[in-house]
């Protein structure tokens, strides 16, 4: 039967209870978004010490907010079914009034005059925001110890890193310091620290999401993603902010289907893939047992699985390695001293004042980036270096063709690995970026994908991610299979879903 799906338990503290259910008892008028608010405000700050995932908190705010929320309630003039709802963003997304430091020293100061098409859609929805979350350093990073503002760290163990460069939200929304939050996914910054916190994290398709007002690190690969603690919660936030925006001209304009619609009518008949080239992968034994229970999971839910080959995958991590630096040391350029924040005070010249900001201004991974693009864009090595990574982008968008002709969804781990501790890969950038390797033939292909839970690796007790990739615009297939997966798992909502803090 399709339908409207149904979340159970009602009874779980307020901070622990999916969006969709805070939703439903507002709407009963059983609930207040005051309340609702101060429950997740207290749970916030006690785990902040702790998890650390606050750039900018703007609990006050939130409070007032959700005051005219149960106004509107009373008077039925709510803005949306989730009229009065918490949520946080990564502070990548520009708002209003509100400073926004994309973990940068570069944007220290800066307080954005205008909101992005993703807040000011949210905003309208009457969402209540609790502020502005930790991230690697204009999301270069897997762990958020790029952050100019310090890490922030995994509830699962405070040793480890929550992931990256969504970090903090990860980390919040694990913590039930928050229902759902937005991160944005350049190469797996949504999927890969939701993975390693536990949560749902979706990577829409390219365009899908307006960037407007997404600080922009590489302009062909950045997507906002939801983070969640269900399916249904990323499907509906995801809802909320998708659609073509005249903003952003890479925004595609296409009407949205309701992705709540029919998420509930299983996956018997589906056609899964299972990629030959990543086999391997440097991925851990207690990862690799989780995911293909999980494979075993979707077979018994009535998907068939059969291997396909995807030959060109191998080659993504260097090809994203030259496109999203090149287009970063491009981006970047605009923060010369002159428009936005820091400003070195001090120089003779303009020049000098430029090049001494920068050098002040950014960290180390993002200087090596800057100086890692400028190089593959420069004259004579272009066409040996971006030009050879575009070809490569074209080849995984042949391959990912030719495998849907065969199969609805492909599935693989989200990250080789679950969390690790902080420090441990902070001297080898290499090691860093292979933790992407699962996650960027996705953005270089612009394809949706999303990473759910599927329990905790035997090996450390740390959780791990099961990423499924869809086609283009087909992300009403891949929350209907992530939803049948998370129910039959019977992880979300329960006791063990929840670090314990
Ligand atoms: N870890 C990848 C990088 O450092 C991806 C980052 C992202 O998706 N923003 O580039």
């Amino acid at each position: 039967m399709s339908g409207r799906a149904s979340t159970p338990s009602q009874e779980a503290p307020l901070q622990w209870r999916t969006a969709t259910e805070l939703a439903r008892g507002l709407e009963a008028r059983e609930l207040s978004a005051r309340d609702i608010t101060a429950a997740i405000i207290e749970q916030s700050n006690a785990v902040e010490p702790v998890v650390r995932a606050y750039l900018k908190s703007t609990h006050e705010r939130a409070l007032e907010s959700a005051v005219a929320a149960d106004e509107r309630w009373s008077r039925d003039t709510t803005l949306s079914s989730h009229d009065g709802v918490p949520l946080a963003y990564k502070d990548i997304f520009v708002t209003r009034g509100v400073a926004t430091t994309c973990g940068s020293r570069i944007l220290e100061s800066w307080i954005p005059p205008y909101d992005a098409t993703v807040v000011s859609r949210c905003e309208g929805a009457g969402l209540t925001s609790l502020g502005k979350l930790n991230l690697d350093e204009f999301a270069m990073g897997s762990s958020t110890e790029n952050s100019a503002f310090g890490p922030s760290r995994n509830p699962w163990n405070t040793d480890c890193v929550p992931g990256g460069s969504s970090g903090g939200a990860a980390a919040l929304v694990a913590a039930g310091g928050v229902p759902w939050a937005w991160g944005t996914d350049t190469g797996g910054s949504v999927r890969q620290p939701a993975s390693l916190c536990g949560i749902v994290g979706v990577k829409p398709t390219y365009g899908r999401v307006s960037r407007y007002g997404l600080i922009a690190f590489a302009s062909s690969l950045d997507q906002a993603g939801p983070m969640a603690r269900s399916v249904e919660d990323a499907a509906a936030l995801l809802q909320m902010a998708a659609g073509h925006d005249p903003m952003d001209a890479t925004s595609i304009p296409r009407e949205v289907p309701d992705y709540l619609e029919g998420i509930d009518e299983g996956i018997s008949g589906m056609r899964i893939g299972i990629v030959k080239e990543f086999e391997g992968g440097g991925t851990q034994p207690g990862v690799r047992s989780k995911v293909e229970d999980a494979y075993r999971r979707l077979e018994k839910l009535g998907a068939s699985l059969e291997e396909i080959s995807l030959p060109s995958f191998e080659h993504g991590i260097s090809a994203y390695y030259l496109i999203a630096p090149a287009e970063a040391s491009s981006n970047l350029a605009r923060y010369d001293g002159v428009r936005y924040g820091y400003r070195q005070a001090d120089a003779a010249d303009i020049v000098a004042m430029s090049s001494r900001t920068r050098a002040e201004g950014f960290g180390d991974e993002v200087k090596r980036r800057v100086m890692l693009g400028t190089y593959a864009l420069s004259a004579g090595y272009y066409e040996a270096y971006y030009g050879k990574a575009q070809k490569v982008r074209t080849l995984i968008i042949e391959d990912l063709e030719r495998a849907y002709s065969s199969v609805d969804l492909i599935v693989s781990p989200t990250s080789p690995t679950t969390a690790f501790k902080l420090g441990e890969r902070t001297s080898n950038p290499l090691e860093m970026y292979l933790s992407d390797i699962f996650t960027v033939p996705v953005n270089l292909a612009g394809n949706a994908a999303i990473s759910v839970p599927c329990g905790l690796s035997l090996d450390d007790g740390l959780p791990v991610g099961l990423q499924l990739i869809a086609p283009a615009l087909d992300e009403k297939t891949m929350f209907r299979a992530a939803y049948a997966f998370e129910k039959d798992l019977g992880w979300a909502g329960t006791a063990e879903s929840r670090p314990p803090l």
